[in-house]
C-alpha cells in the first residue's frame, strides 16, 4: 500500500527566508524531523514569467527548481503554492497591475476582468514549467476580503440566473483555474476552504460540484480548542485536510520579535488528533503590506513539535523554557523578563538550529528589555517637560544625568544592532534593514535623541 503523506510543511517566503545553502539545510532539517512535503508560497521572492516588473526577488527560477530536486530528493513532497483571488498584494500593489485590483483594493484580484483569467492560466502554466515533477497544486483562496465590490462583479453578481451571490463568482473563477490545473496539467488541487465555510449548506454543494472532485479542501483553524472536532461537517464528502499554524498573526505582531510558542504548540496539539493529513503553515509576514515576522530559527521549537510530535516536545529541555518566556512577554515585566534571558542563556542544545534559535530567543528578550527601558526613558522627558514649565528644572543637575542616561541607553541599542546583525549575516538571512527599521522605531530615537529618520545610503 502507498505510504499516506500526513505531515507538510508550509513555507512562505515573503517573510524572512534564508539564502539557498541555508535553505538546503534547513529542508535537510526538515525531513530529518519527519515532515513528508513543502508546500512552497513565492509569492514575490521569484521572477514569475506572467508578472512581469513586480516582485522582491530573492532566488532565481533556476535556485527554486534546484531547491524543490533536493526537496524531493529527501523524499519530501514539494506543492507550489500561489493565490488566485484574495492576497495578491504583492502583484496589485504594481501600477502596472492596478487594473486587475478588485474595486481599487489590493487585496483581491477582480475575478470579472478578461485580463485576470489569462494571467492565472500563465501562472498556472508556468508553475508547472518550474515544478514539472509537481502532481498538486493548492491555489490558494482564501481571504477575498472585497470579493464583489466593483461594478463589473456587481452586474454579474445581479444577472446570475441562479441567483448564487458572491460565492457564486467567486466559485466560478476560482473553479476554472482548478479544471485547468486539473485537465490541462494533471496537477491535483489543493485550495483554502473558509471562504466555502461562509456559506449555507444549501448554496454550497452546488459550488462545491463546480470543482474536480479529487479537489482538497484544506481548513485552516489556528485557534483549534482541544474538545473540538478538527473537521468541519459542512464540506460534505468533499477530501478535507487540516492546517495548523506554526506562525500566524498575534497581538501587536509588528513590535515584537518573538511570538508565543505555547499557543502554537497547542494548536499543533490539537490537530495530532485529526486523522487527515495536516498542513503547518509558516507564516512569514501577515500580508505583503505588513511587517516581516521573525526569521525560521524563532521556529525551532515549533517545527520540532510539529514534526517529531508534540509529546517528544514535551520531554525536551526547553519545554518549561518556553512557558516562562511565553508568560514574561504576555505581562512584559522587567523582572521575568531579566530571569528568562538568564535562563536563555543557560539553555542546552544538541544541534545548530537550537543553537541559532537560543541565540535569536537571547536578541528577542533582549529587545524586550531595551523597548520597557526606551518607554521608560520617554516617560521621563514627559514628566520633565511639564515640571519645567513649572520652574522644576536644573539644567546643570538632573537633566544632564538624564541626558547621560539616554546616551548610555543608545550605546546598548547600537550594541544590540550589532548583534543582530551578527545573527542576519551567520544565518544567511533576507530583509536585515527592514527588520532592522521596524525595532529601531519601538526605541523613539526621535523622541529619545531628536533624530529625524535618517535615510539609508
Ligand atoms: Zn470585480
Amino acid at each position: 500500500m502507498k505510504e499516506e503523506r500526513t505531515k507538510f510543511l508550509h513555507l512562505d517566503l515573503k517573510g524572512i527566508s534564508p539564502a539557498v545553502p541555508r535553505f538546503r539545510e534547513y529542508l535537510a532539517y526538515f525531513a530529518s524531523l519527519g515532515f513528508q512535503g513543502i508546500v512552497l508560497e513565492c509569492d514575490c521572492r521569484i521572477p514569475w514569467k506572467c508578472w512581469e516588473g513586480a516582485g522582491e526577488i530573492l532566488y532565481t527560477r533556476e535556485e527554486i527548481a534546484l531547491l524543490a530536486e533536493y526537496a524531493e530528493s529527501l523524499n519530501m513532497e514539494v506543492i507550489p503554492l500561489i493565490q488566485v483571488q484574495g492576497h495578491m498584494e504583492w502583484v496589485l500593489k504594481e501600477e502596472k497591475y492596478a487594473f486587475l485590483r478588485e474595486d481599487g483594493f489590493f487585496n483581491d484580484l477582480c475575478p470579472s476582468r478578461p485580463e485576470s483569467a489569462e494571467k492565472l492560466f500563465a501562472w498556472i502554466d508556468d508553475v508547472s514549467e518550474l515544478f514539472p515533477r509537481a502532481k498538486r497544486i493548492h491555489l490558494g483562496g482564501d481571504e477575498a476580503w472585497h470579493l464583489g465590490k466593483c461594478p463589473l462583479c456587481r452586474e454579474k453578481i445581479a444577472s446570475d440566473p441562479l441567483r448564487r451571490g458572491k460565492l457564486g463568482l467567486f466559485a466560478d473563477h476560482v473553479s476554472s483555474l482548478a479544471r485547468y490545473a486539473k485537465e490541462k496539467k494533471g496537477l491535483q488541487v489543493l485550495l483554502w476552504d473558509d471562504m466555502f465555510c461562509r456559506t449555507d449548506k444549501e448554496l454550497l454543494n452546488p459550488l462545491l460540484d463546480l470543482f474536480p472532485s479529487d479537489t482538497v479542501f484544506v481548513h485552516w483553524n489556528y485557534s483549534l480548542k482541544e474538545e473540538e472536532a478538527p473537521l468541519p461537517a459542512g464540506l460534505g464528502n468533499r477530501t478535507v485536510w487540516g492546517a495548523s499554524a506554526l506562525r500566524c498573526g498575534f497581538a501587536n505582531h509588528f513590535v515584537h520579535v518573538l511570538n508565543p510558542v505555547g499557543e502554537r504548540i497547542r494548536n499543533i496539539r490539537n490537530w495530532e488528533k485529526a486523522s487527515c493529513p495536516v498542513l503547518h503553515t509558516t507564516w512569514g509576514r501577515p500580508n505583503n503590506l505588513w511587517n516581516p515576522y521573525g526569521p525560521w530559527e524563532a521556529l525551532i521549537p515549533e517545527f520540532y513539535a510539529a514534526g517529531r510530535g508534540t509529546k517528544m516536545w514535551e520531554q525536551h529541555p526547553w519545554h518549561s523554557f518556553t512557558s516562562l518566556l511565553d508568560e514574561a512577554m504576555k505581562h512584559g515585566e522587567y523582572k521575568k523578563l531579566e530571569h528568562a534571558l538568564a535562563l536563555a542563556r543557560e539553555l542546552p542544545f544538541s544541534d545548530k538550529w537550537e543553537e541559532q534559535s537560543r541565540n535569536f530567543f537571547l536578541l528577542g528578550i533582549q529587545y524586550e528589555l531595551l523597548r520597557l527601558e526606551a518607554k521608560s526613558h520617554l516617560e521621563v522627558m514627559r514628566a520633565r517637560s511639564v515640571l519645567g514649565k513649572y520652574g522644576r528644572m536644573d539644567p546643570a543637575g538632573c537633566e544632564k544625568e538624564y541626558a547621560a542616561g539616554r546616551e548610555k541607553f543608545r550605546e546598548k541599542i547600537s550594541a544590540w544592532e550589532k548583534d543582530l546583525e551578527t545573527f542576519w549575516k551567520e544565518n544567511c538571512l533576507s530583509d536585515f534593514e527592514e527588520y532592522r527599521d521596524l525595532r529601531k522605531a519601538e526605541f523613539f530615537p526621535d523622541l529619545l535623541f531628536g533624530e529625524k529618520e535618517k535615510k539609508e545610503s
